[in-house]
């Protein structure tokens, strides 16, 4: 009878490590793609969050950590098809709102590194101050370099109380088509203002769109989930090891993260 229970906590033990082994498998060797959120990049502070501002310097670090280990950069329009082979790492740079220092300050670098970059215009904020210029979007377009998205006509107009379904049409369908007649290529990819949503937004987002990025937050991406991607923000406090820790150990990141949910942080 002892000779059984011992049997039953061995094979209980067992299972228990090869359950672990698999999840731990499966975050190490899933689709091996990190989706990042950046904003601006600016050694000032352009926006009214100064979070948001990340130092050339650092992004150049980033950007040349990336070139130094292989790790291949894709469009957020490129993820559909990915399915990237075994040992193959590949990281989706996204910039929100269209900053014009993404232009002065990003561009250069993206070219110096041979970096691709999708960047989510406010199409209303083209031209304004500290915003890109139409001539300055089809520059980075022709370079092969970047793509640009949809990030709506005015930014906060969808979450704004009392949008109407017209109102939301016209952000999301008017800004894409906006953006693809002023520059002439095909726009498929949104960033959610805030990533703030409802059912409504977001079946009118399906519409016109086959790629939504919706939370800032950690998860694993896959590519069966196209319209609800979430995004790892990349702020001024970051620097290119937490970049790598981000990028290279996503098992270990992704228990952090974790507990620190659990914690309340
Ligand atoms: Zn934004």
């Amino acid at each position: 009878m002892e000779k059984r229970w011992k049997y039953f906590a061995a094979a209980l033990i067992a299972f228990v490590i090869a359950e672990g082994l698999a999840i731990l498998g499966m975050s190490l060797n899933g689709p091996d793609v990190t989706v990042l959120m950046y904003h601006s990049v600016n050694q000032g502070v352009l926006s009214e969050i100064e979070e948001l501002s990340v130092y050339p310097e650092e992004m150049e670090k980033q950007l040349k950590y990336f070139c130094d280990e292989g790790v291949k950069t894709v469009f957020a329009t490129e993820l559909p098809g990915l399915r990237p082979r075994r040992g193959e790492r590949y990281v989706c740079l996204t910039f929100d709102d269209g900053y014009e220092d993404n232009y002065t300050n990003l561009f250069p670098l993206l070219k110096k590194y041979n970096c691709k970059a999708t960047i989510f215009m406010v199409v209303g904020y083209t031209g304004m101050d500290g915003y890109l210029k139409e001539e300055q979007m089809k520059e980075m377009l022709d370079s092969g370099l970047v793509s640009i998205q949809s990030h709506t006509v005015f930014h906060d107009a969808l979450a704004r109380e009392g949008a109407t379904a017209e109102d939301i049409r016209y952000e999301l369908g008017e800004s894409k088509r906006l953006l693809e007649t002023t520059l002439g290529q095909k726009v498929s990819a949104l960033s959610m203002p805030n990533g703030a949503y409802d059912d409504e937004i977001m079946d009118v987002a399906k519409e016109y769109y086959d790629v939504i990025f919706t939370a800032s937050d950690f998860a694993p991406f896959s590519p069966d989930e196209l319209t609800d991607i979430h995004r790892i923000g990349i702020y001024r406090r970051h620097t290119v090891d937490d970049v790598r820790r981000m990028t290279e150990n996503r098992a270990a990141y992704l228990i952090k993260r974790s507990l620190q949910k659990l914690a309340g942080k």
